[in-house]
């Protein structure tokens, strides 16, 4: 079994149950990750909270925390060929894109972060008391917890530990447990760069370990990334004990509207990018396609054929494009959505099953004649799975805003157009946490993320992430009669 956690800079084996993480290529267990008992987590908690004032991280001086995350990223760069394979076989992801966007994308985070932390800045108000000072400091919240999902697991654990850290914060760190191991290699090397003991503690296990942190009265700030309905749980969870600060990135149902006037060979491809990414295993993925009726059966011929024609195969081998889901579990939820499409009366154009092989593979799949209240357009299907109807512009945009906008999510949109008019008035009117007009969605480090409505609460990423992490402080000196 591996040994997994890692509390107060000593390494251990987890006490209870042993779950299994499989290559999703090959359905073939890697290896056996134990779960954290509460007695483990409670260790990992007051670990970070002492950690939390020893002056060995508390009297950093700003640019030496600075140059341990910088020392950070670079470990994450010299590994970086090793931690893409690593998230490769434990996610399934074509080894591409855990080069860039994965093991890239961690480095490119630490990096980020690493610039703020000598920049860092509170502010002196101009308050209306005679002979008064007033000035704001942000300060750490304290002890942070971060909870990640399964789909980008190093990478949206950077985007959570790189500003915890950048801001004086010390962490337990909780991965899914469909996919740990790259997260407990990252640890390994915030070991390797010098962090002092307990600053960066590690418990695994599943949604009772998860659980466990979201009810417990010692985690000042909690950061989470995963279903909305976890999100329920785990603002329910804070509110029930000691009401810790929350940051949370849940699902989404990303529209894409694909105006008359859309370059559609230029639409068909970022549209596939923006679909077909991991194999639409991504929160922002576009999933329900707006097509302009003069323009729907161009669109729906060359997107079918152009998902249809898209190299499926391991995430290992260089030329794959679509890799396999994450787990048999995630492939019935595919399949049974999917299911749901044909039964409630959308068309099939393309794709619709497993592949014939070993390994979780479904088919990029295309249905066309969708109505808004099918379970294709309403609930996340996390797969390859798009979901294509028209419309009419005659009376103005009002009409398709409020499609794109009939959904409980508010993630991400896209919007496929040359006119600089239209994609300005398609942007006010989408209630979503970003916007992409004719591109398909990128995370970036300097680009806040999170959603509007039950995506979530708070922004990562950004500057805006600075404040996700600290606690502003306002100091009143009166100075004279
Ligand atoms: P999930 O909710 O099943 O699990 C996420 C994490 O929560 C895991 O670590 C899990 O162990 C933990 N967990 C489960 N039950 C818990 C509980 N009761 N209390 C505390 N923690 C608990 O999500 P998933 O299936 O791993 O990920 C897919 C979901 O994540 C999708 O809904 C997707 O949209 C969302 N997601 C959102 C973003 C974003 O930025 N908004 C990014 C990626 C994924």
């Amino acid at each position: 079994m591996t040994t997994s956690l890692y509390i107060d800079g000593e390494w251990a084996q987890a006490p209870a149950t042993a779950i299994p993480t499989h290559d999703p290529a090959t359905e073939e267990v890697i290896e056996q990750v134990g779960s954290a008992d509460s007695a483990a987590v409670d260790a990992a908690v007051a670990a970070a909270r002492s950690a939390l004032s020893d002056p060995a991280w508390a009297g950093l001086l700003p640019a030496q925390r600075a140059a341990l995350l910088f020392r950070l990223a670079d470990l994450i760069t010299e590994h970086h060929e090793e931690l893409a394979a690593l998230e490769t076989r434990d996610q399934g992801q074509p080894i591409g894109i855990s080069r860039m966007v994965s093991a890239g994308g961690a480095a490119e985070h630490f990096r980020y972060y690493a610039g703020w932390v000598t920049k860092i800045q509170g502010s002196v108000n101009p308050v209306s008391f005679p002979s008064t000072l007033h000035y704001t400091r942000k300060e750490p919240v304290g002890v942070t917890a971060l909870i990640t999902p399964w789909n980008f697991p190093l990478m949206i654990l950077a985007w959570k530990l790189a500003p915890a850290l950048a801001t004086g914060n010390t962490v337990v760190i909780k991965p899914s447990e469909v996919t740990p191991l790259t997260s407990i290699r990252l640890v390994r090397l915030c070991e390797e760069a010098g962090f002092p003991r307990g600053v960066v503690n590690l418990v695994t296990g599943g949604g009772d370990v998860g659980a466990m942190l979201s009810e417990h009265m010692g985690v000042d700030h909690l950061s989470y990334t995963g279903s909305t309905a976890v999100g329920k749980l785990i603002a329910t969870a804070s509110a029930a004990s000691n009401l810790k600060r929350l940051t949370l990135e849940l699902g989404g149902k990303a529209p894409s509207i694909i105006c008359a006037d859309a370059d559609v060979d230029a639409a068909v491809a970022g549209n596939i990018s923006g679909s077909m990414l991991n194999s639409g295993q991504v929160c922002a993925a576009y999933t329900r396609f707006y097509v302009h009726s003069s323009r729907h059966d161009e669109f729906v011929e060359k997107m079918a054929a152009g998902i249809a024609g898209l190299p499926v195969g391991s995430g290992s081998e260089e030329s794959t494009v679509v890799g396999p889901l994450v787990s048999a579990k995630h492939l019935e939820h595919v399949e049974r959505l999917v299911a749901s499409g044909s039964e409630q009366g959308a068309q099939l154009v393309t794709g619709g099953g497993r592949v014939d092989r070993r390994g979780y593979f479904f088919e990029p799949t295309l249905f066309t004649g969708v109505r808004d209240e099918m379970s294709i357009m309403t609930e996340e299907v996390f797969g390859p799975v798009h979901a294509v109807t028209s419309f009419d512009d005659a009376d103005g945009l009002g009409g398709v805003i409020a499609a794109a906008n009939n959904t409980p999510y508010g993630l991400a949109a896209s919007v496929w157009t040359n006119d600089i008019a239209t994609s300005q008035r398609l942007a006010d009117g989408i209630k979503a946490g970003a916007v992409f007009v004719n591109m398909p969605p990128v995370p970036d480090a300097a680009a806040p993320w999170g959603g509007y409505k039950q995506s979530g609460w708070g922004r990562e990423m950004g500057p805006q992430a600075i404040d996700a992490y600290t606690e502003t402080k306002a100091v009143w000196l009166h100075y004279g009669g």
